[in-house]
């Protein structure tokens, strides 16, 4: 099923989309406390404003250095044990929505990667209790100012500023995340694609180690890391991110 997060008459509202990928059938509830119930209502998907899939998470947290080849090119060692830092849930705008640059910020790249929305509370988890944990998958740009990057030598500041998480278009359940295509184009052209299963560490693999650090909430988001192609956005710029059975995030570029 793909969830859809979506705005209408003024409240946050959940639908899966149908299989002609146009209609949304209106659920009753939230996929966070485990109550989704459909109501006779449906609605074309293009009359509504999605919202980021998902709501309200209490963190982001997310991979560095997990493909091979992106390892290379930013001249990083591949890690020997997963790489983690965090992103502001202040940073996340839906697809469709603007990536505003703040000025002189010097180079702003995208960062296509698999999402993993969290389903249930989870805490020191074994490999074998993932799935049961996990909502399911979306796609998100880990937007990132390198200059401030390096220099800063931590990640908060330079990939936390407003709208660098764009989160969506939604969320797809039963799906295994293992050996997905994933292809980001930058206005039109190819620039990253690779498969999940190129990753240095696997899906269930990352979220079991996150979970033996911190306890997951309902809601909140894993970014897998991203594999080799990223490179630099300036405004009146397009980044579309396709996944393999999710579908395409694709978000437009502004000054701020
Ligand atoms: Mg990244």
């Amino acid at each position: 099923m793909k969830l859809v997060h979506f705005y209408l008459f003024g409240k946050s509202c959940w639908g899966a989309l149908q299989d002609d990928g146009e209609t949304l059938q209106l659920l009753e509830g939230n996929p966070f406390d485990g109550q989704l119930t459909p109501i006779d209502r449906t609605l074309s998907l293009e009359s509504v404003r999605l919202l980021p899939a998902s709501s309200r998470p209490s963190k982001i947290v997310c991979i560095g250095s997990n493909y091979r080849l992106h390892c290379e090119e930013m001249g990083k060692p591949v890690p020997a044990v997963p790489i983690l830092f965090m992103k502001p849930p202040s940073a996340l705008v839906a697809h469709g929505e603007a990536i505003r640059l703040p000025p002189e910020l010097g180079r702003v790249d995208f960062e296509g990667e698999l999402a993993v929305i969290i389903g249930r509370r989870a805490r020191n988890l074994s490999r074998d209790a993932v799935a049961e944990h996990v909502l399911g998958y979306s796609i998100l740009n880990d937007v990132s100012a390198r200059e401030l990057q390096r220099s800063d030598g931590q990640f908060t500041r330079a990939k936390g500023f407003d709208t660098f998480c764009p989160l969506g278009p939604w969320i797809a359940t039963d799906l295994d995340p293992h050996d997905l295509e994933l292809v980001t184009t930058h206005d039109g052209v190819v620039k990253q694609r690779s498969r999940t299963s190129d990753m240095v560490f696997p899906v269930f693999d990352l979220v079991a180690f996150i979970s033996r650090h911190m306890t997951l909430e309902p809601g909140d988001v894993i970014s897998t890391g991203t594999p080799s192609g990223v490179s630099a956005i300036a405004p009146g710029d397009e980044v579309s991110i396709t996944i393999e059975g999710i579908g395409t995030l694709s978000n437009t570029v502004v000054p701020q």
